[in-house]
């Protein structure tokens, strides 16, 4: 039988890691003490931690967020339980940073960060989405309490005084936009970041400083359900078939989504 091979940490390239971890405060460096393998484990355990962070707010980052939401859309299939997605975006945040400078701008997403994360339960992600937008994912959370959430946090935000210099205090506004998770079957990613996104549109486009929800169940066919549906009929490949097949996913690509209520 062959002895399990020993990682021998002078033969591992480590120091950029090292490096890496070093300028992060919220990493643990390993000690020195331990052992070879618990000490690369600890290396590779803060590496991960690092790639789902991101850097200026300490939120999650997009990638993470990518993979909590596509947890939470098997999650909803599989518990029926809703779950909301919020998107948020800073209104006029150009304006901030050409009236006060980009550094501001950094303290004030910081602050919209930290505000964010104190409003949601342990149990919620809270992400970075991009630039000045942020989204945050709400598991088990009931339809009728979806805009009391999201109201909540949109005038927490508003009613923050950011300090970005002794002398001085900014104040902003969010647009949110919010979507419930299809039920019962598989989606997509994308199509539920779309709907909340099209809520924050309108939230954009009806003034800002407000919040739009998606409340609508939604039934989405995927393709390879609407195959499992329909496969076994469709061997003699009779044309009504394909009407009906198409009247449920209301689209050819399988990906469009058929509204209940
Ligand atoms: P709207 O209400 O339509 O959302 O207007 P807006 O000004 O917020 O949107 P716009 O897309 O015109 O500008 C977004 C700005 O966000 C421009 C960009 O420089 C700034 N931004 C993006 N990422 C960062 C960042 O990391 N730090 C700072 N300070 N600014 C950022
Ligand atoms: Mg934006
Ligand atoms: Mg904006």
């Amino acid at each position: 039988m062959n002895a399990s091979p020993v990682i021998q940490l002078q033969d591992l390239r480590l120091d950029d890691a090292r490096a890496l971890l070093g300028h992060d405060p919220s990493s643990r460096l390993p000690v020195a003490e331990e052992s070879s393998t618990a000490y690369v484990q600890t290396i590779i355990d803060n590496l991960c931690e690092l790639s789902l962070k991101d850097p200026l707010t300490g939120l999650s980052n997009r990638r993470h967020f990518r993979n909590v939401l596509s947890r939470e859309i098997d999650s909803v299939a599989r518990s029926g339980e809703s779950a909301l997605l919020l998107m948020l975006d800073i209104d006029h945040f150009k304006n901030v940073n050409d009236t006060y400078g980009h550094l501001a701008g950094d303290q004030v997403l910081q602050a919209i960060a930290k505000c964010l994360a104190a409003c949601v339960r342990p149990m919620d992600t809270v992400a970075r989405y991009g630039g000045e937008e942020f989204a945050a994912i709400l598991p088990n959370c009931p339809v009728s309490f979806g805009l009391i959430v999201a109201e909540r946090i949109r005038e927490a935000i508003a009613d923050l005084y950011i300090s970005v210099s002794p002398l001085l205090n900014v104040r902003v506004t969010v647009s949110i936009g919010g979507a419930y998770a299809p039920e019962w079957v598989r989606s997509t990613t994308s199509l539920w970041t779309d709907r909340a996104d099209i809520q924050l549109y309108r939230a954009k486009s009806e003034g800002r400083n407000r919040v739009f929800i998606d409340e609508q169940q939604v039934i989405s066919v995927s393709a390879e359900e609407k195959s499992m549906l329909f496969g076994p009929l469709s061997m003699g490949d009779p044309a009504w078939i394909e009407s009906i097949s198409g009247d449920v996913s209301g689209s050819s690509n399988g990906s469009a989504m058929n509204r209940v209520n």
